[in-house]
């Protein structure tokens, strides 16, 4: 028997229909390019998003036909997520931190037919523009008066002169929930990078879940600054949630650095703040010399690699700000666990309470997680067993797009490449990506262990551990390090540092310092690059 309700498909243009009707006047804030702040409500994104819907539709793009945005976080962006998908067609979120030759595949890859770009991205898109045939049209996201008259890209267009033609009014279109709604790239550390195929469906149930009081708990009372991009995962799924609960939106544009973002926090009266722990390190850098303090801020979600626990430490003890651990990936939408404590766990004492803070935090509902060994058999969730992480539920991939990779799927679930242990209370608890694992003499080293005490050492600024082969132990961990400017630490003090803090065995055999670690497209550290940089390194002694 089925059940008598209605069966209303669930789209992403409700959301933004939500947002108009009911906070209309919620406002979105955005740094722009051009260098000034800009300010308008949720009923202005809802009549450009259709201005942008029309605009598509007078360009003759199909229902399925691909648009990218090379864009940073900002109103239009927004208006773009919206217009897009909305109108049936896939967003194509463009990362402007791969390099140029992998923009130009993956655009060609995805037969991106229109591309939005801001300008600061100008000189990728000369660069590349020749070499993707699919696009019919380059749009800059400018004034008609601000579009360089020598750019060489034939067909310019401005943004505000394509969508101020367009009438406000249209009906958006209605269709199966599971089309097609926008797409991202992996980080792709190894061979051609691969999509991740969103739905309608799955993203208005992670924008649901991720709205939920123990996830990210959004609400109508909230001034959330997203530092996490737009141009990668959707910038954790914000711009929906925030739709769907009318929270205020604070967009840093291109503005990263610690005094931009400090800035934006205070007038803006920030509640609520997402970003990789980078940008964080770059914010508190910026306010621990000043003195300075937060007036509003009360939360901030921090994820994308792992929290070190100084940089818990810093936002709960010296701001009183909570940080919510979260894990997740492209294949997930992104979100997967977000570490919120349970009740009883309020009670334990500070130190007891950071070793929960520190996991990546407990399953969101919609996603379903369990750990293996080698052999595909599950491991027990008692905090102590580490195997490789498996995922399902409806926003985790099922297939990349275009079927790039073959089956990703193990007897239904997602081999997420990381390694993790799970409590008993369901805590999740990242050790490693699989490849980064350190094997030393038959045991397992983390290496996200050793890199937190170093970044613990007041005078260490960033810290990267990998295995090197080693005849006896198969492989033994070095640390390679950047001190903060100004600091110094000796090798020998380093590893001092580590006595006490871990086992013995797991020690770094030594510690390089270098000036930069190698950072991804996604800010993340590039291990494989690392390595090739030590290419020449022999471990003491050997
Ligand atoms: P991406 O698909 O680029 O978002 O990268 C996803 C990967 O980032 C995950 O599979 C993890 O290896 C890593 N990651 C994300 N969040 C965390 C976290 N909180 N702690 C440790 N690693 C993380």
């Amino acid at each position: 028997m089925l059940g008598l309700m209605q069966n209303q498909p669930l789209l992403i243009s409700s959301l933004i229909d939500f947002a108009e009707r009911h906070h209309g006047e919620g406002e979105i804030v955005s740094r722009r390019v051009e260098g000034d702040i800009h300010r308008y409500t949720y009923k202005e994104v809802a009549q450009r998003s259709r201005q942008v819907a029309n605009a598509l539709d007078a360009m003759k793009l199909q229902f399925g036909d691909r648009v990218a945005t090379i864009a940073w976080n900002g109103y239009r962006h927004l208006e773009l997520y919206f217009g897009i998908s909305g109108s049936g067609r896939v967003l194509h979120t463009i990362n402007p931190r791969m390099h140029p030759d992998q923009i130009t595949w993956v655009a060609n890859h995805s037969e991106d037919q229109v591309v939005f770009f801001d300008m600061s991205f100008l000189p990728i898109v000369k660069a590349i523009h020749a070499r993707c045939p699919t696009v019919k049209q380059w749009v800059a996201l400018c004034d008609a008066d601000k579009l360089p008259a020598d750019s060489g890209i034939p067909n310019l267009a401005s943004y505000e002169a394509l969508i101020s033609v367009q009438p406000s009014a249209y009906t958006w279109p209605q269709f199966d929930e599971n089309t097609a709604s926008s797409m991202c790239y992996t980080s792709g550390t190894t061979g051609n990078p691969k999509a991740a195929l969103y739905s309608h469906r799955s993203t208005i149930l992670h924008a649901y879940a991720a709205a939920l009081p123990d996830v990210m708990c959004l609400s109508a009372r909230d001034s959330i600054l997203p530092v996490v991009p737009m141009f990668h995962v959707n910038a954790w799924g914000i711009p929906y949630s925030a739709a769907m609960t009318g929270a205020k939106l604070v967009f840093p544009g291109p503005g990263m650095d610690g005094k931009s973002v400090y800035e934006l926090i205070e007038s803006e009266r920030v509640t609520y703040a997402a970003g990789v722990p980078t940008v964080w390190q770059m914010l508190l850098s910026h306010m621990q010399p000043a003195g300075l303090r937060f007036s509003t801020l009360k939360r901030t979600v921090i994820g994308g690699s792992a929290c070190p626990p100084a940089m818990i430490t810093a936002f709960n003890d010296q701001y009183g700000v909570e940080v919510l651990h979260a894990w997740g990936m492209t294949e997930m939408s992104p979100l997967g666990t977000l570490c919120t404590l349970k009740n009883k766990h309020l009670t334990m004492s500070e130190e007891d309470k950071m070793k929960i803070r520190l996991k990546q935090g407990r399953a969101i509902f919609g996603v379903d997680m369990k750990i293996v060994n080698a052999d595909g058999a599950e491991l027990p969730w008692d905090g102590k067993a580490y195997g490789d992480l498996l995922v399902k539920g409806p926003w985790v991939v099922a297939n990349y797009y275009k079927g790039e990779g073959g089956d990703p799927l193990v007897d239904g679930w997602f081999p997420t490449g990381d390694v993790a242990t799970i409590d008993a209370e369901g805590y999740m608890q990242i050790t490693d990506r699989s490849k980064d694992v350190i094997k030393s003499g038959g045991e397992w080293i983390s290496s996200i262990d050793i890199e937190n005490i170093a970044v613990a050492h007041p005078a260490v600024a960033m810290a990267a551990c990998i295995g090197m082969r080693h005849p006896k132990w198969d492989e033994r961990p070095i640390v390679a390090v950047v001190k903060k400017p100004g600091m110094d630490v000796t090798r020998e003090e380093l590893l001092a540092f580590y006595e006490g803090k871990t086992a013995k065995w797991q020690i770094p055999d030594d510690v390089v310092f270098l000036d930069a670690i190698p950072m991804g497209a996604t800010g993340k550290m590039q291990k494989a690059k690392l390595r090739e940089v030590l290419k020449d390194y022999k471990l003491p002694g050997l």
